[in-house]
């Protein structure tokens, strides 16, 4: 069992609540973890105490992933070791929180005006006072059998070039590393391997990317070798993680603790993270 940086919990779009990840990772023996929602620091908290009132053996890493968006790339940052009572990553978070919100109400007025059964008292029940994704709203509809599947939603309602679609707020790379940053925490380029134009990795860097995330469930070997060896040449952290999201899906099924780093990884990636404070 891994080191699992990488985790989703219901805060954002996982299944289980952080109380149930953090479970679930002792009862396999996973050494330590870091619950990185999008967006949003609400499961760290909980895993923190739930971890002290337990007495629980394993390590919590504070953690966060911002999506972001850069030209045609979608680069996601995870911050480490954030501090999350900072006053300014509280709130960017939740302008991010209340853009979100803002978002779902033009969807479904959209989708309302196209002649849907949805309200948005629906979609605010499905995230239970979370950040609102599309993925709340293809579940109402799919609940009220507006839609056969959540992929029909997508592709056919709520899906880029379709007639309900609304961006999402763009937060850029550059500020979500200065956040990070300013915050106390190591900002990480998550899942290098996914990101479409690669030649923006090496710009993250020089724009202060701290570190690379090397091992990640669909990263191939060779992806795997070329990443450790980025970071060996220009001195950055290397992580992993799962990137578990808790559903069956089958591009998300990677349990807890299969992928990240081994204790001598992890503990050279705690170094670099807590060496400066
Ligand atoms: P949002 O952040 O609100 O724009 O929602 C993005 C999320 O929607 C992604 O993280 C996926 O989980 C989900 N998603 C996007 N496209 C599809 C699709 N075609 N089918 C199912 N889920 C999707
Ligand atoms: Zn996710
Ligand atoms: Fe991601
Ligand atoms: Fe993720």
């Amino acid at each position: 069992m891994y080191f699992d940086l990488h985790i989703h919990t219901q805060a954002s779009d996982g299944a289980l609540t952080a109380e149930q990840v953090v479970d679930s990772a002792v009862k396999t023996g996973v050494p330590g973890i870091s619950i990185t929602d999008h967006d949003t620091i609400n499961g760290l908290e909980v895993a923190l105490k739930y971890k002290k009132d337990k007495k629980l053996e394993i390590d919590l890493v504070p953690g966060i992933e911002i999506n972001t968006d850069w030209e045609k790339s979608e680069l996601h940052i995870l911050g480490y070791y954030v501090d999350y009572e900072n006053t300014l990553l509280k709130e960017r978070l939740q302008d991010i929180k209340d853009a979100r919100y803002e978002r779902a109400v033009k969807i479904v007025k959209k989708l309302q005006n196209l002649g849907f059964a949805i309200d948005l008292e629906e979609v605010k029940e499905k995230a239970q006072g979370e950040l609102i994704g599309r993925p709340h709203i293809a579940q109402v509809l799919l609940e009220k059998k507006q839609v056969h599947t959540i992929r029909e939603a997508f592709i056919r309602y709520i899906g880029v070039n379709t007639p309900a679609y609304v961006p999402r707020y763009k937060f850029s790379p550059f500020e979500a590393i200065d956040l990070i940053k300013h915050s106390g925490g190591t900002a990480v380029l998550a899942h290098p391997g996914l990101v479409k134009e690669q030649e923006k990795i090496k710009l993250m860097i020089n724009h202060g990317i701290e570190g690379l995330e090397v091992y990640y469930p669909e990263h191939n070997e060779v992806q795997t070798r070329d990443y450790f060896s980025v970071c060996k040449k220009y001195d950055l952290a290397v992580t992993g993680g799962s990137d578990f999201h808790g559903y069956g899906d089958e591009k998300r099924n990677t349990a807890i603790g299969t992928v990240g780093l081994n204790e001598e990884l992890y503990k050279e990636f705690q170094y670099r993270c807590c060496r400066n404070k």
